[in-house]
């Protein structure tokens, strides 16, 4: 089979021959139709020192993919070749505490698939039928192909109650933009959403009906002037993982704030810890997916009139690949697919 291999430590990826992965008797084969490149992908790409030292090789990689159950082992109930799905890239243990009370998405055991273990850009991926999520029809393919990351989208937005309340997202990248468009969609009142690339602004705007600001050329308190928002805001979703985008956040939130981080920042940044503690913040960290409440919610809400397809930018066949990672790397684009037909 064609796989997208991580065949040497050094910036780059190669389209290599593979074999057919072999399932064991609680796992699925399944026949990859699409897949999105995340920017874990682009990381892994480039050879940072994060997949340097995270990323084994030789290693199939890809976390972000739709496709059809092609085979079922022995031991797989309620799961039948034919089946559309996308699936939980997270690998958990059995073992750990939070596993054995059903907290699956904090087990520390966490093996991530196209990270760790081999992934999804690949002709067929072989993962445990724990993992699969079955796609509904009203689901296609290339949605299906970027549930993950709608999934950490969800899981970021919906961390804290939103009903009536003014949101600001700091990183109009495609999480940033799919969890302002959640919040509008659960009925938050305002949602701004700040970055300080005009491009991503512009998408963020066609994406969903939120305000964008560019931080670089606009001074937020005057919007929240213009919105009303009297006091700050009341739930803040950091995803840009810049320091300068968390401080100016907590300058802007109410007394009481709550803000979820899924945003990485660089090292050991500097935060000025007494505003938070005189604001009386909370801060959650962010991390996956809640398995599966998240993927519930998600598609519940796809299936009821939330709408992130504008936030796909660019589609590619699989044998241009190098095109679909220089859009990612050029900084601007949404999400990208790439299509293995
Ligand atoms: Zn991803």
């Amino acid at each position: 089979m064609r796989a997208l291999v991580k065949a040497k430590p050094e910036p780059g990826l190669w389209m290599e021959e593979r074999p057919v992965p072999v399932i064991g008797p609680d796992e699925v084969l399944i026949r990859v139709r699409k897949t999105g490149i995340c920017g874990t992908d682009v990381h892994i790409w480039n050879w940072d020192d994060w997949a340097a030292k995270t990323v084994p090789v030789p290693l199939v990689t890809g976390h972000e993919f739709a496709g059809e159950i092609v085979e079922v082992g022995r031991d797989v109930e309620d799961l039948a070749v034919g089946q559309r799905c996308s699936g939980e890239g997270h690998l958990i243990g059995h073992h750990s505490r939070q596993v054995r009370a059903g907290r699956f998405h904090l087990d520390p055991e966490t093996r991530g698939i196209g990270v760790n273990v081999a992934g999804a850009f690949a002709d067929y991926l072989r993962l445990p039928a724990f993992n699969v999520v079955p796609l509904p029809d009203s689901i296609d393919d290339e949605i299906g192909a970027i549930l993950d990351p709608l999934g950490n989208a969800v899981h970021t937005a919906l961390s804290f109650d939103l009903v009536g309340e003014d949101v600001l997202v700091t990183g109009a990248g495609p999480i940033g933009i799919m969890a302002a468009a959640v919040a509008r969609h659960v009925g938050a009142r305002h949602v701004v959403i700040t970055d300080v690339n005009p491009a991503r602004l512009a998408l963020a705007a066609e994406v969903a009906d939120v305000v964008p600001v560019n931080v670089a050329s606009e001074d937020l308190h005057q919007v929240m002037d213009r919105l009303k928002i009297v006091q700050g805001f009341d739930v803040g979703m950091e995803m840009s993982g810049a320091p300068a985008g968390f401080d100016q956040m907590v300058g802007a939130m109410v007394m009481g704030g709550r803000i979820a981080m899924l945003g990485i920042p660089p090292g050991r940044s500097p935060v000025d810890w007494s505003r938070i503690v005189f604001k009386a913040l909370t801060i959650k960290g962010v991390y996956g997916r809640e398995i599966f409440e998240t993927w519930y919610k998600m598609i519940a809400m796809l299936e009821n009139g939330l709408n992130i397809r504008r936030v796909i930018t660019h589609r590619f066949p699989v044998a241009r690949f190098a095109e679909g990672f220089a859009a990612m790397r050029e900084g601007s684009s949404g999400k990208v697919v790439l299509d293995w037909g």
